[in-house]
C-alpha cells in the first residue's frame, strides 16, 4: 500500500494553491470533497477550501444503511480502521410510546451500518478527493467573491496568514447549513425551524449496537456509541428554548436528559460532566441552489432535521448530483432544469416523512417544542 502524509499533503503552508482551478468549492466537508473527489475523477480541476483541519470536536454520528450502495457506486472505500466507525445494527425508539421500539437493519436492502466520528469521517473523504487528483486547502477561508466577465469568478482566499488570490470558472458552496454570503443576493433562505443539538461526548461503560432515540418535553435524544470505548449523548432541542448562558444550558440538558429514562439508563455516565457544544441543526432550503457557473451543495443547499439520519447519505448524493451538472456545464452549457429539479423533489419527500414522523409522538402536547412540529403544515 502506497503510504500517504496526510498532513503534509492538506497543509495549505506547504500545499501552494494554485492562481487558476476550474472549480473552487468551499467547505471541505462531505459534500465539498465528494463533489471535488468527482470532478477531479473527470479531468476537472477542483481545488477546496476548508477552514478547519479535521480535528475538531470528534461528534459522532450514525450512517444511513443507504449509504452503502452509493458508496460502492461512488467508488468510495471507507476503511474503518480509518473513519473509526463502529457496526450499528439499528435503532431503538422511544418515540409516541413509553416502550421501546428496535428497527434492525438486518431487515434492509442495505444491511448494517456504522457509527463514525465525524472528524475522522471527514478526513478520509479529503483524502479521498486528494487521491482523486483534487487539491484540499485546510485552514483556507474565503475572504472575498466577485464575478468576472463571462461567468468567471476571482476569490481572495486567505491559507494561515498567507493571502493568496485564485480564479475559477465555477464556483460550489458547500459551507453546510450557514451558507455564504458571497452569493447571498442570488440565493433566498428559507429557514424552517430553530433545532440545535447540544452535544456530549465521554467515556462508556459498555458499548450498544443501536443508535438510541427517545423524546423528552423539550425535543429528544439521540446515543451512540464510538469508538475508544466512548459515547456520544446529543439533545435535539429549539435555540429559543434551550437559551442561556453555558451554565443554564447544561442545567437544561441535564434536567431533560433525566426524563431520557431509556437512554440515561443506557448510558448512565454522561450526567457525571455538562455537554460541551451546540450545533445548528435548522431545517433550510435555498432557493434557486444554482445558476450558470455556481451551485450550492450538501447542507448548504438544503439542510434535513437529523432525526431522518440522512445528513452524509444526502451530502454525499447531492455531491454526486452537483458533479454532474458541472460536468455537463463544462462540456454542453449550463442546464438550469435538472439540478434544481432534483433538490426541490428530495426536499417535498422529506417534508412529508418529516410531518409523519413528528407527528407520531403525542405524548408531550402541552410542550412548546412538540407544538410547534404538530403546527407546521409549510412545505
Ligand atoms: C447535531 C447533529 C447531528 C447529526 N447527526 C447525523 C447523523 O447521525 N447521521 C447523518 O448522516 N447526519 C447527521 N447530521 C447531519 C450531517 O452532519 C450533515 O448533513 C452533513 O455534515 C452535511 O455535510 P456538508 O458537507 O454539506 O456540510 P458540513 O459537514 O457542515 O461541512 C461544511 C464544511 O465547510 C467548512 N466551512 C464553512 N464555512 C467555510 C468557509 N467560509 N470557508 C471554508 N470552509 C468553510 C466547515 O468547516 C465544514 O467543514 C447531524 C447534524 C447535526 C447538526
Amino acid at each position: 500500500m502506497v503510504s500517504f502524509s496526510f498532513t503534509k499533503t492538506l497543509n495549505p503552508l506547504r500545499a501552494r494553491a494554485p492562481h487558476y482551478s476550474d472549480v473552487v468549492i468551499i467547505g471541505g466537508g462531505p459534500a465539498g470533497t465528494t463533489t471535488g473527489m468527482l470532478l477531479a475523477r473527470s479531468g476537472i480541476s477542483a481545488v477546496v477550501l476548508e477552514t478547519g483541519t479535521y480535528s475538531g470536536h470528534s461528534m459522532g454520528q450514525t450512517l444511513s444503511p443507504a449509504l452503502n450502495p452509493l458508496l460502492a457506486q461512488l467508488q468510495i472505500d471507507l476503511d474503518p480502521t480509518e473513519t473509526g466507525s463502529i457496526c450499528c445494527r439499528g435503532t431503538a425508539s422511544v418515540w409516541g410510546r413509553n416502550a421501546s421500539h428496535q428497527s434492525d437493519f438486518f431487515w434492509t436492502p442495505y444491511g448494517n451500518s456504522s457509527h463514525v466520528e465525524r472528524p475522522r469521517l471527514d478526513r478520509v473523504l479529503a483524502r479521498a478527493a486528494v487521491d482523486a487528483g483534487a487539491q484540499v486547502l485546510c485552514n483556507t477561508r474565503m475572504r472575498s467573491c466577485r464575478s468576472l466577465a463571462r461567468g468567471r469568478w476571482s476569490l481572495e482566499v486567505q491559507s494561515g496568514n498567507i493571502p493568496h488570490g485564485i480564479q475559477c470558472r465555477f464556483l460550489v458552496v458547500a459551507t453546510g447549513r450557514v451558507g455564504n454570503s458571497a452569493l447571498s443576493n442570488l440565493v433566498r433562505s428559507v429557514v424552517y425551524d430553530r433545532l440545535v443539538g447540544i452535544s456530549w461526548v465521554g467515556k462508556s461503560r459498555k458499548s450498544n449496537p443501536f443508535t438510541l432515540i427517545e423524546t423528552v418535553s423539550g425535543g429528544w435524544f439521540y446515543a451512540s456509541s464510538m469508538p475508544g470505548s466512548r459515547c456520544t449523548v446529543v439533545l435535539m432541542t429549539d435555540s429559543d428554548i434551550c437559551r442561556g448562558n453555558g451554565h443554564e444550558q447544561s442545567q437544561f440538558w441535564h434536567r431533560q436528559f433525566r426524563q431520557a429514562r431509556h437512554i440515561s439508563e443506557a448510558f448512565p455516565e454522561s450526567v457525571e460532566s455538562d455537554p460541551q457544544r451546540t450545533f445548528s441543526a435548522s431545517t433550510i432550503l435555498r432557493t434557486p441552489a444554482s445558476g450558470p457557473s455556481w451551485l450550492y451543495v450538501g447542507d448548504a443547499a438544503m439542510s434535513f432535521d437529523p432525526v431522518s439520519g440522512e445528513g452524509v447519505y444526502q451530502a454525499l448524493l447531492g455531491a454526486s448530483h452537483a458533479a454532474t451538472a458541472i460536468c455537463k456545464y463544462f462540456r454542453t452549457g449550463w442546464d438550469p432544469r435538472s439540478y434544481d429539479s432534483w433538490l426541490g423533489s428530495s426536499f417535498r419527500q422529506y417534508r412529508s416523512l418529516w410531518h409523519k414522523c413528528y407527528s407520531v409522538e403525542q405524548r408531550w402536547n402541552s410542550s412548546l417544542f412538540w407544538q410547534r412540529r404538530h403546527a407546521s403544515h409549510g412545505m
